[in-house]
């Protein structure tokens, strides 16, 4: 039975990642440190289902000084994902959360995952390693980050090259704009459909017009499971998109069909960080890991939906539960 350590396990991508490798008949070592970058009940409710499974474990921990010995003993392979998120928060003071939980977290795993021999470490990088000039809109330009969050993953995934250099298969995957159910609450497509269930005003940053090449968290997982088993070059770089630039405002217009509402929009200006445009360029995961998109938008934005109803409904439940 192959075993596989999940970093980030709980949150949004990873805790489909783990699900997805319980289904293939892995076993799957979780390890989260359940920040409070969001709600960490959330990330709790995550992983809920997979708790009861004898294929699943949960270490509560942080990669920074967690015994990571202990959390690698038997793995086969690694599934990177723990990280701090977000490219407008990551300016100004908290800068150094995201180099403690993206750089240097990575190199404390990077390093015990090539003392134990690990056969892959795949790792979740991000299309904000681009960066907004005219040479890298076409992704696998020459990467150049627009934000602080964007140079921590790049320097992450830079020490990825690095460890692969020394013999530890490590190969990073360019995630674009990730969407789907249990999608972070930061996240554009997450604020959008609240605030239309809601009925509340919605707040698009910029002119709407920004191009994101948004991609189905069950592509993106699927991506990553082949790239944990697939024969590729030590320290592999692929981007991981859906192949279809959208703009907010088309994003928009899809989720107000979707829910049968018109958003009543208020604009804010341009965060610090935004890039006018992203478009992965899928060419190599095709070929390397003979892997594909296969979700459209509309598609997956109705899944997303469904569970945004869902938790609804749970937590109404909840609340008339008495004391
Ligand atoms: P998320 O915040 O939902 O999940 C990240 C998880 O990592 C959280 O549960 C958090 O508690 C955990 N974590 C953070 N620091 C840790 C540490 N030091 N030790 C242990 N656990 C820690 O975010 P997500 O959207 O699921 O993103 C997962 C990964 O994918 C991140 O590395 C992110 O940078 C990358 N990524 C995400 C997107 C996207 O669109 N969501 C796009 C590109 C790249």
């Amino acid at each position: 039975m192959t075993q596989v350590l999940v970093t980030g396990a709980a949150g949004f991508i990873g805790s489909h990642l783990c699900e997805s490798l319980v289904a293939r008949g892995c076993d799957v070592r979780g390890l989260d440190a359940f920040t409070t970058f969001y709600d960490p009940n959330r990330k709790r409710d995550n992983i809920d289902g997979l708790l009861d499974d004898p294929a699943f474990e949960v270490i509560e921990g942080d990669l920074l000084n967690a015994r990571l010995d202990e959390a690698l003993d038997g793995v086969d392979v690694v599934a990177h994902l723990a990280g701090e998120p977000g490219v407008t928060t990551s300016w100004g003071p908290d800068f150094d959360r995201y180099v403690d939980r993206n750089v240097l977290a990575t190199q404390r795993l990077l390093e015990a995952a090539s003392a134990r021999g690990v056969s892959r470490l795949v790792y979740a990088s991000s299309s904000s390693v681009y960066g907004t000039g005219a040479d890298v809109l076409k992704a696998n330009g020459e990467p150049r980050p627009a934000s602080p969050y964007g140079v921590t993953k790049l320097a992450a995934e830079t020490l990825v090259g690095a460890y692969a250099g020394t013999g530890l298969s490590a190969v990073s995957l360019r995630y674009f704009s990730v969407y789907g159910p249990r999608q972070r609450p930061d996240m554009a497509a997450h604020r959008f459909i609240e605030s239309l269930l809601d009925g509340r005003r919605l707040t698009v940053f910029g002119d709407g017009l920004q191009v994101r090449d948004f991609t189905f968290v069950d592509d993106i997982v699927e991506a990553t499971v082949q790239a944990l088993f697939a024969d590729l070059p030590p320290g592999a770089v692929l981007d991981v998109a859906s192949n279809h630039p959208t703009s907010v405002n088309t994003l928009v217009g899809h989720l107000e069909a979707l829910v049968g509402s018109e958003a009543r929009l208020d604009t804010a200006g341009e965060r610090r960080g935004d890039v006018p445009r992203t478009e992965g360029d899928i060419d190599a995961a095709r070929e390397q890991l003979g892997w594909r998109p296969t979700v459209d938008l509309r598609t997956g934005l109705q899944r997303q939906l469904d569970w945004h109803r869902a938790i609804r409904v749970q937590s109404q439940s909840m609340a008339r539960v008495p004391a």
